[in-house]
């Protein structure tokens, strides 16, 4: 790319503004607009970015003209404030100061008290009526100007300094005395002289030069580019240089300076919030060096001062319409506005200022809108710390350590250190907290099944912060003063933790506490500055957004959030219970031979309809032998036995769902899961095999038994002195050690026998590629009496509320269709079993048959499959896994980090949708079913359904509605919204 210079390189704050952030910086823009509205700034010009990147271009030399065009700007400045550059008498100070587009706190350089030399020192002093801060702006200006320009290490002034203050008995650098001052300026002279071989110059231009110089450098220097990559920022846009008169805030009691917010922005409570350090400069606020005030304090102290702050900052916030953060001066009783910016605030302060500025009169109620970022707002309903808890768990010495906050919500639990053991806790019912040093996505078991997790490494876009966040987690990540040590313990402060002790994490403060500590999830209802900008948000929305709700709970959670209907009911998961697995189970074993024998009679009595007469009677007999064939064989008896079981229960669970959504619609999907899922792993399965066939037909098999003996015990010592004693012990050892079943031979045989079936069901059904393999509506077209069964289910449960007097809305839904045949083969069908079912049971409730849009021969068929269904819902999930043709797990724990990271693919098209080929399938598909009927409708169920600018895309592609996870309802609300008032697009 190549950026052509605009001519103007430098502007006077008066000729520039706030909408010139990307010419002039941040700081530089901000501080034109305030002097333009005549909020009190120091007089100053602004060295643009392009000149900058100019400076680059031309391998870090000046453009022509600029050093011409900044000698000018400094005689204009002189002549503003009534004062000389170099002059003995009458001396202009200025900072020199680096400001980006886009906010890069602390990452580049500033150099301060440009002009001090020994020339001007005494002129200064005199104009100060002080010499004190004369000598010490000069001091400061030395070690600002050794460190940023020339290079020379920190420490080294830092420890003259801290040296001349111990000699001189003082506490704070504003007690040291001229003559102390004088001592150290002649030091740090000394310093630089060594350093660089040469003295530092007394020609104020000189060293303005080089300070112009050292700003442009610091946008590349190691810090910023770091930074940069880490938040995604580009490396094009360049540093503006603001060049500005100093005031100074250390003249004495009536002076000082501070930092403050024009609201709090961890609560978003109106009021002042901030420090103020009396008789300071600026930069000490910054350093930490003495313990600021609170700003209210000034209130008391300094009514009048307060007063001005308290009004500019009003003034500021009115004028930015924002929350702002200010650096403030106040130079012998005069207030100075050095810096505003609109303030980073927690997700909860976010919305509340964003209503409340409405409720002021300074926003409309769509700008509000557009100042809460949506992707924040699920952090909003997360628990936290009960604040009274919280300060007992401090006060008790129980915080352990903090980390960095990733993923907002708190939990308490038990340290698991290992992903495996995660789940066998967590199904126990203890809630667990997953302690690792990092994660990756083999953990991603455990971290699924932990509630919370703690890693010592890693920022906001590690593994465990990008897992955890999409699963609406609480994660606390680069805990770095956690140690790890060899004997499974993990330290800080003097404190330790070890796997089964209790710790509390807050993933929005990144603190961790030992113990318990009560945390509360803010309930909606409760959440009033929340509801009321949702509620605008549904006003301006036309986008709809529904839930992915599995259980009455999660139904019950969604319609609080705000969601409109389930968009999608997976079946699957409700066979995962224990009592139900063992019924699917034995229902794959043995459905296919089962299915098979039914079939067979079904296919005869058909071909015997439409058989010639001649042929009929032998066709008769084949029938009745098949249908005695059925009626005995075990398998279809056992068959129907297991789906009349799985039945029972799939109406009480779509019951409870209708009835939770009271005349809402849910969208149901019909089995979709790979069947192996429901199996366990095979290569275990055939290790447990070998293991007790050896075990039974082993030739020493007494010594066998005695060396496993022997073994256990060794094993359990180990384990045992990892464990805290108590009732895990006995926990562990009554689990592993059950010694009798294993002197039982009779026992093992049928372990075996057990063990064997089920391998040889799982060999059976074993994929090579399950993903694309017998799955869905594939399964359905074989076995159609499971998909038979989850129909009747569901319009049995339709009907009994009917019955009852409530509203159903019910929609089926067809899985992994890719050609329009598999719809036209189910649906009658399927329908037929609809009808069969309401008339058996008297009462008629409607329903409608859709399918879900995943495979992209379905999307480019669309035409086709939507003259079959009465609605399409977009799995965007699987979309992009086969439109990529990326198995998602394999992507994301193999290659799609580095795709990201080198930017072959601008951003991880699981999170948010790839617009160009995804969704271009989308449109195609959309478009066609709109050919059909203009009125088709059309949601999304994948994940994307809750990520903002996905939301953005399905609105602008006219969708009916988006499903996600209940927690990121209220985030899709507010991102609908947004797309419908312009406020956020789609990616692209
Ligand atoms: P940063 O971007 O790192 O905050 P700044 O350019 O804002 O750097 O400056 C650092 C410190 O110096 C701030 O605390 C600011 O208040 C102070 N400062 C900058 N310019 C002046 C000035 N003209 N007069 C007084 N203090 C200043
Ligand atoms: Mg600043
Ligand atoms: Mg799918």
């Amino acid at each position: 790319m190549t950026v052509t210079m605009s001519g103007k390189m430098v502007y006077r704050l008066a000729e520039g503004g706030a909408d010139m952030v990307s010419l002039l910086g941040g700081k530089g823009a901000h501080a034109s607009e305030m002097a333009r509205i005549g909020v009190p700034v120091p007089p100053g010009f602004v060295i643009t970015t392009e000149t900058s990147l100019e400076y680059f271009r031309q391998g870090r030399r000046f453009p022509d003209g600029l050093w011409d065009d900044i000698v000018r700007h400094v005689h204009m400045l002189e002549e503003q404030t009534g004062r000389l550059f170099g002059d003995e008498d009458n001396p202009l100070v200025v900072s020199v100061r680096s400001g980006a587009p886009v906010s890069m706190p602390g990452m580049m350089d500033t150099i301060l008290n440009m002009g001090v030399t020994d020339t001007t020192v005494a002129g200064l002093a005199r104009m100060m009526g002080d010499e004190r801060p004369a000598l010490d702006a000069f001091r400061r200006l030395i070690q600002g100007f050794g460190d940023v320009v020339l290079g020379i290490p920190k420490a080294r002034f830092e420890t003259v300094l801290e040296d001349t203050k111990k000699r001189a008995g003082a506490g704070f650098d504003y007690e040291l005395q001229p003559e102390a001052l004088q001592g150290l300026i002649s030091e740090f002279k000394g310093i630089i002289q060594e350093a660089t071989g040469e003295p530092l110059s007394d020609d104020p231009w000189v060293l303005l030069k080089a300070a112009v110089e050292a700003v442009f450098n610091s946008w590349n220097n190691p810090r910023a580019i770091t930074y940069r990559e880490f938040q995604g920022i580009s490396h094009n846009m360049g540093t503006a240089c603001v060049i500005m008169a100093m005031v100074f805030g250390n003249l004495g009691n009536d002076s000082g300076t501070g930092v403050l917010f024009s609201r709090n922005p961890g609560s978003g409570e109106r009021g002042l919030y901030g420090e103020f350090l009396p008789n300071a400069q600026g930069e000490d606020v910054v350093a930490g060096i003495r313990t600021p005030q609170r700003i209210q304090a000034l209130h008391s102290a300094w009514p009048e001062i307060y007063g001005q702050i308290d009004e500019t900052a009003r003034q500021l916030e009115a004028h930015y319409k924002d929350v702002q953060d200010i650096e403030f001066t106040v130079e012998r009783g005069k207030l100075y506005i050095l810096q505003t910016r609109s303030a980073k605030r927690t997700a909860s302060a976010a919305v509340r200022i964003a209503v409340e500025l409405v409720s002021e009169g300074v926003l409309t109620q769509e700008q509000a809108l557009g100042r809460v970022e949506a992707g924040e707002v699920s952090a909003v309903l997360m628990p936290h710390f009960v604040t009274e808890a919280k300060a007992a768990a401090m006060k008790e010495g129980r915080l352990l350590a903090e980390g960095v906050g990733a993923s907002p919500g708190a939990a308490s639990g038990v340290v698991v250190m290992d992903p495996d053991r995660v789940a066998a806790i967590a199904d126990g019912g203890q809630p667990v907290i997953l302690v690792r040093q990092e994660t990756n996505p083999d953990d991603v078991h455990g971290i699924i099944k932990a509630n919370g997790v703690l890693t010592s490494r890693g920022g906001m876009t590690s593994h465990a912060a990008v897992v955890t966040r999409g699963l609406g987690k609480p994660c606390v990540v680069g805990c770095e003063e956690l140690r790890f040590e060899a004997d499974g313990r993990a330290t800080a402060r003097g404190k330790s933790i070890a796997e089964g002790d209790v710790i509390s994490l807050d993933g929005a403060t990144g603190e961790i506490f030992i113990g318990e500590v009560e945390a509360v999830a803010p309930r909606p209802d409760e959440l009033e500055e929340l509801n009321t900008l949702l509620g605008w948000a549904d006003g301006v929305r036309r986008l709809q957004v529904w839930a992915n709700a599995d259980t009455p709970e999660d139904a019950h959670r969604a319609r609080a959030n705000g969601a409109e209907g389930i968009g999608l009911c997976r079946t699957e998961h409700m066979f995962f219970a224990e009592e139900r697995l063992r019924h699917i189970r034995r229902l794959l074993a043995i459905g296919p031979e089962a299915s098979q024998l039914i079939r067979r009679v079904s296919e005869l009595e058909e071909a015997l309809e439409n058989a010639p007469a001649s042929e009929r009677e032998a066709m008769q007999g084949r029938l009745e032998e098949a249908k005695a064939q059925c009626d005995s064989s075990e398998a279809v008896q056992g068959f129907h036995a297991e789906l009349a079981e799985l039945e029972r229960f799939q109406t009480e669970d779509f019951y409870g769902i209708f009835k939770a959504m009271e005349g809402l619609p849910v969208v149901i999907r019909l089995l979709d899961a790979p069947l192996h899922e429901f199996l366990p792993d095979y290569g275990e399965l055939v290790q447990e095999v070998a293991e007790l066939t050896r075990r039974i037909e082993g030739d020493n098999r007494m010594e066998a038994w005695l060396n496993r003996g022997r073994d256990l015990v060794n094993r359990s010592a180990a384990e045992l002195e990892k464990l805290t004693v108590g009732k895990r012990v006995t926990d562990w050892l009554s689990e592993r050690v059950s010694l009798p079943q294993q002197a039982d031979e009779e026992g093992l045989r049928e372990e075996l026998e057990e063990k064997e079936r089920t391998l040889e069901l799982v060999a059976h059904l074993r994929e090579s590629n399950p993903m694309l393999g017998h799955r869905g509506c594939r399964v359905g077209l074989t076995m159609p009496e499971i998909y038979e069964m989850q129909v009747r289910a569901i319009v049995t449960a339709g009907c009994r509320l009917a019955e009852e007097g409530a509203p159903v809305r019910a929609e089926i839904m067809i899985p992994i269709v890719s050609h329009v045949n598999e719809l036209k083969w189910l649906r009658p069908r399927l329908r037929a079993v609809a009808s069969k079912t309401r008339e058996a049971l008297g009462i008629y409730v409607t329903y409608l048959f859709g399918t879900m849009i995943e495979v992209p021969r379905a999307a480019l068929t669309a035409d086709e499959v939507a003259t079959e269904a009465e609605f399409f819902s977009f799995g965007s999930n699987d979309l992009t896994q086969m439109t990529f043709a990326f198995s998602r797990d394999d992507a994301e724990s193999k290659f799609l980090n580095h795709y990201v990271e080198t930017e072959i693919l601008p951003r991880n098209p699981f999170n948010t949708l790839d617009t160009r080929g995804v969704g271009r399938l989308m449109r195609m598909a959309t478009e066609a079913a709109r050919e059909v009927d203009p009125e088709f409708p059309i949601g999304i169920c994948g994940e994307h359904g809750g990520d903002p600018r996905s939301v953005a895309f399905c609105n602008e592609l006219g969708l009916n509605y988006v499903s996600a996870s209940p927690f990121r309802v209220p985030v899709a609300r507010l991102a609908a919204a947004q797309s419908a008032l312009g406020q956020i697009q789609a990616a692209d």
